[in-house]
Formats: structure tokens, C-alpha cells, sequence
């Protein structure tokens, strides 16, 4: 236990509605705590992006104590508590468990039901819903330096595993047995990167040595969590970093349908354009700008969509390119899920990078007012930087939006009013 003189967290650095969930259910009797990324965050000095609490109580008791809340997941059950656009995810304290519940598969809705805890033949764990003590909760925990808790009871930090030591020393060490957790549960593997890039801490051995040998088993994860990791990977602000690490681990070739070529190999300009669009994501994010997803997607799977649309016959229209898209999609459907909402937009950028090149007044008309004009502005210019000739229509379009109404005009005048489709007379 490490009193408030001795570590730097202050109450008025934590949100507030992650203090009123705290003190609800402090007064409802139970225990409460602020933990993991918040607190690791509070004691860097960086800006926690969400704030996570662990109790003593039930998720039913949680649900109970605050109106706006509802427990989700099933395989691993937590409550989330909602104060405006704030949610603030509540945890109950998890225990240890025995392998007894052997299952052959994902356990089917019935059995995320009756039983409480699972893991698979390979030791992976399926359910796992046996709660516990805080002492356990912080053997079930990741890394050492996300098993610091944080009261308002007393203002006290508590430290089971030395993640306060760790944290001083910028290293990152997997809590227990190395193989073992990540056998439990193989997205621990991208955990590891992603705070290895994002705090910039260095693995410690033990940590990261079995990553080259089990990095297959996220090849068992399901589908929709990678997808969820990949965005957090993404739209973290350290994506170049990040990514840099995932292909030196070989976990892209897990994360993705395709490979990517290393960055100081000859790269394609389509290779060029995904260190870019990482490199532009975490500037953005460095300046409080948001990045859209389907805009991160769209430039990474640029490479495979460019192969697809070099091995077409004929030339390439928006009817092919829409083909090759689904193609690409449905490709990397087979890897991480990919929610239409999401692909729908990349999507419409990819569609954009045809119609940005038209010089014709119909076309510049329809892509200026396209909802995703920005995004694909901001795409063509990107092709561009890497290398791609997209006959000087970055800055054709940089112009045209700078200039005003009566240039603009005068510029239309300059591009071809699209030749008129033949009508074919009608007789009599
Ligand atoms: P950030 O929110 O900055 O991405 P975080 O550490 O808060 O980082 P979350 O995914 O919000 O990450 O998880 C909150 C905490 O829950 C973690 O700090 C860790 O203690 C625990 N945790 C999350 N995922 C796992 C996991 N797969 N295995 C063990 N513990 C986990
Ligand atoms: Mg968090």
C-alpha cells in the first residue's frame, strides 16, 4: 500500500462520473476501485482515455445501484455505467479458477449461462466469470503496471505485483506466467504491443520471448475481438509504432488477409501509402484531431486492392472497382470481422479516388458535395505523397476549395462539361 505522499494520483485529475460510480457503490457498502489503464495513465502523467473501476459487488448489485447501466458480454460479464457520453466500465473483482470445464468450442449461449468458468483443450479461457478478491483480481490482471488500484478510501495506491517499480523503470511485465496467460487468452499477445509502442516501455524477456513462439494462437481469438483490438491499434496515436512491432513480432500475417512489405524494403507506392496513413493517424491524434476507422482501413488494405484491380482485363470502372472492394473486404472478413458501417466507408473513399480523377463538371460536382469528400481528398492526396500519379488532382482539388465562389465557377468552366450521351431519336 502506497499512501497518497508517496505517489501523485489526485482525485481532481479523475472524471467525474468515474468518482460517482466509485462513491455509489462505496455507499451501496461495497468495495471500489479505480484500476488499470486510468491509473497506470494518472501515474505517467497522460491523460487516462476512459476510467475502469473493480468492486467487490456483483454485476447484478451494479446494475441495481446505478439507473443508467447494463451488464454486457457474457463470456466475460462486466457492468457499464453510463453519465452523458462518459461510460465508465465496472468490473467484478475476478477469481481463480480450475480447469475443470474442459469445451471442445465457443460455448454456446446455454452454457455461457449455466456455467461460470471454461477454457479449451489448448488452455484457453471461454468463460470466465468466477469473481473473487482483490488479491485475485490482480493475478488475473495483464501486466503488472495495470494491477495498480487507486481508492478514494484513504486516497492509498495499491500495488500487488510491483507495477510501480515497473512503471519507474519503463518495462512491461506480463503478470504470472508468460505462456500460460497468453495461452489463456492470445490478444494479450497485441496488448503487449500496443503498450510496448504506446508508453513506449520495453518488453521484459519473460514477457516477450514467447510472443515469436505462440504468436499462432491469436489465430483462435475470435474474430469480432481482433477487430476491436485492431482499432484500438489503429486510432491510438502510436499506429506507426505500433505496426512497426506487429510486423516485427509477425502478427500482421494473424491481423490481416495480406502481408505488408517491410518499411525499409523497396516499397510499391502502396506499401508507402500505409506507413503514411499511420504516420498522418498519429499526428492527428497528437493534435486532438479523431481519425475514422473506415479511413484507416481504407489505406490498409489499399495494397491488396490495387493488386486485385492490376489483375483486371479491362480498365478499371466503378462497377469493377466496386467488385474488387467486396473482394478485399470479404477477404479480410476472414480475419477480423469488419462492420459494413465501417467498410461501407472505406469503401465510398476507394469509389472517390475514381471519380477525384475526372476532369469534368459533373463529376467535380458530385464529389464536392459527397458527404466523404474530405476523406477523400485527404485520400488522393495521400496516393500522392506516396508516390502514385494521380495527374496533378491533389492539387487541382487543394485549389479549387481554396479559391472562392467566382474562380470556382471559373475553373468549371475550364474542365469539359461531360460529353452528352446520344439520345436515341424517338420515332414518330
Ligand atoms: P487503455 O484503456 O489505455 O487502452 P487499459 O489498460 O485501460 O488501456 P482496457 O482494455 O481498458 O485497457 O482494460 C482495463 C484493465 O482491465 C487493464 O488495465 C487490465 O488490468 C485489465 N484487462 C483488460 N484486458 C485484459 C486481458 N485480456 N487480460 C487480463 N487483464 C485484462
Ligand atoms: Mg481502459
Amino acid at each position: 500500500m502506497i499512501p497518497r505522499a508517496e505517489h501523485g494520483i489526485s482525485r481532481k485529475d479523475v472524471s467525474d462520473a468515474a468518482l460517482r460510480v466509485v462513491y455509489g457503490l462505496q455507499n451501496a457498502g461495497f468495495a471500489a476501485f479505480l484500476v488499470g489503464g486510468c491509473v497506470r495513465d494518472l501515474l505517467l502523467g497522460l491523460h487516462p482515455k476512459d476510467f475502469d473501476v473493480a468492486t467487490d459487488a456483483h454485476p447484478e448489485d451494479v446494475r441495481k445501484i446505478f439507473r443508467r447501466s447494463r451488464i454486457i458480454g457474457r463470456r466475460f460479464k462486466i457492468v457499464h455505467v453510463r453519465f452523458g457520453r462518459e461510460i465508465i466500465e465496472v468490473t467484478t473483482f475476478r477469481g481463480h479458477h480450475e480447469a475443470n470445464n474442459r469445451l471442445k468450442q465457443v460455448p454456446t449461449r446455454e452454457q455461457s449461462r449455466k456455467l461460470d468458468s471454461a477454457h479449451s483443450h489448448a488452455g484457453m479461457t471461454l468463460i470466465d466469470n468466477v469473481f473473487g478478491n482483490i488479491d485475485e483480481d490482480a493475478d488475473r490482471r495483464d501486466f503488472t503496471v495495470n494491477a495498480l488500484y487507486y481508492t478514494t478510501d484513504g486516497f492509498n495506491l495499491l500495488d500487488f505485483h510491483d507495477g510501480l517499480r515497473d512503471l519507474r523503470d519503463r518495462r512491461l511485465r506480463i503478470v504470472g506466467d508468460a505462456r500460460e496467460r497468453y495461452r489463456e487468452d492470445p490478444v494479450r499477445m497485441l496488448r503487449a504491443i500496443r503498450f510496448a509502442a504506446k508508453l513506449g516501455f520495453t518488453m521484459e524477456s519473460e514477457t516477450e520471448a514467447p510472443i515469436r513462439e505462440l504468436f499462432h494462437l491469436l489465430e483462435s481469438a475470435s474474430s469480432a475481438r481482433l477487430f476491436d483490438e485492431l482499432l484500438k491499434l489503429l486510432c491510438g496515436g502510436h499506429a506507426g509504432e505500433t505496426f512497426r512491432l506487429l510486423r516485427s513480432y509477425r502478427l500482421d500475417r494473424i491481423l490481416f488477409s495480406h502481408e505488408f512489405a517491410e518499411e525499409n524494403t523497396a516499397m510499391d507506392p502502396a506499401d508507402r501509402l500505409v506507413t503514411l496513413a499511420l504516420r498522418n493517424s498519429d499526428e492527428r491524434i497528437a493534435n486532438g484531431l479523431g481519425v475514422t476507422p473506415g479511413f484507416m482501413l481504407a489505406a490498409l488494405l489499399w495494397p491488396p486492392l490495387q493488386r486485385q484491380s492490376r489483375n483486371l482485363d479491362g480498365a478499371l470502372n466503378l462497377a469493377r472497382l466496386g467488385e474488387c472492394a467486396e473482394r478485399v473486404v470479404l477477404a479480410q472478413s476472414s480475419q477480423t470481422t469488419i462492420p459494413r458501417r465501417i467498410s461501407n466507408v472505406s469503401k465510398e473513399i476507394w469509389e472517390l479516388q475514381l471519380r477525384l480523377q475526372r476532369r469534368d463538371r459533373r463529376s467535380v460536382n458530385y464529389c464536392f458535395n459527397h458527404p466523404r469528400f474530405r476523406a477523400g481528398y485527404d485520400f488522393l492526396l495521400l496516393r500522392e505523397q506516396s508516390g502514385e500519379d494521380a495527374g496533378g488532382m491533389g492539387e487541382w482539388w487543394t485549389n479549387f476549395q481554396q479559391v472562392d465562389e467566382n474562380q470556382r465557377i471559373h475553373l468549371l468552366e475550364q474542365v469539359s462539361a461531360r460529353p452528352k450521351r446520344r439520345r436515341r431519336r424517338k420515332r414518330g
